[in-house]
């Protein structure tokens, strides 16, 4: 599996902000992409199809889980989310840095797949400050924001998993942050030998 872009995955308890973080970063990093997932779960009267998610149903997600067509999928909250193998690799084949916001158990799957992938975790402040984030912006039922926090515990544990952490206390600040990983990424010297050679070069 050859690929010219960098991949990056962004995980976090939900409340935490990732996805607000990562639609903040791609619009001030050229060529970053964010990667549009399938899901089985029905769209939030904000949402949009082919915009936030392509809205699947769990019939036509299954199918194509059966075709092998995802990089990575899991159940989240009982909704099935998925990555799609070939628009992924088609991305990455020409060139563009790709970013997936995905949970930990995709996570888990797409660093086994592919080796070369930077796996980020956005931490909120603290597991009070989460809480109080979810009772803030959700009419979730307590039932459901019980689930969340339940989960969250979960998944902050896979954090060791991952090769950089972002706290999510400020956004401006966590932005410029995750900024910050992107272009170290892409300035490791090992991807820049296309550029390095012909500058050594020119000292000889
Ligand atoms: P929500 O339903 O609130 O949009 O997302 C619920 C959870 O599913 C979030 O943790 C989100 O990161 C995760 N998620 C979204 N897309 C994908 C995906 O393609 N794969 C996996 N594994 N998780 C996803």
């Amino acid at each position: 599996m050859s690929s010219k872009g960098l991949l990056f995955v962004v995980s976090a308890p939900s409340g935490t902000g990732k996805t607000t973080v990562a639609e903040q970063l791609v619009k001030i990093v050229p060529t970053l992409e964010l990667s549009r997932s399938y899901t089985s779960r029905a769209p939030r009267a904000n949402e949009r199809d082919g915009v936030d998610y392509h809205f699947i149903s769990r019939e036509a997600f299954e199918a194509r889980v059966a075709h092998d067509d995802f990089l990575e999928h899991a159940d989240v909250f009982g909704n099935l989310y998925g990555t799609g193998r070939a628009e992924t690799e088609a991305r990455l084949a020409s060139g563009r840095d790709l970013m997936l916001v995905i949970d930990v158990q995709g996570a888990r799957q797409v660093r086994q797949k592919r080796p070369g992938t930077i796996g980020i975790f956005v931490l909120p402040p603290s597991f009070q400050v989460l809480e109080h984030r979810l009772r803030g912006r959700s009419q979730d039922a307590e039932s459901a924001i019980q689930r969340r926090l339940a989960t969250a515990r979960s998944e902050v544990s896979a954090v060791a998993g991952y090769d950089y952490v972002v706290i999510n206390d400020e956004l401006d600040r966590a932005v410029a942050e995750l900024r910050g990983i992107v272009l170290a990424e892409r300035a490791r010297r090992e991807r820049r030998m296309d550029l390095v050679a012909p500058i050594v070069k020119t000292f000889q």
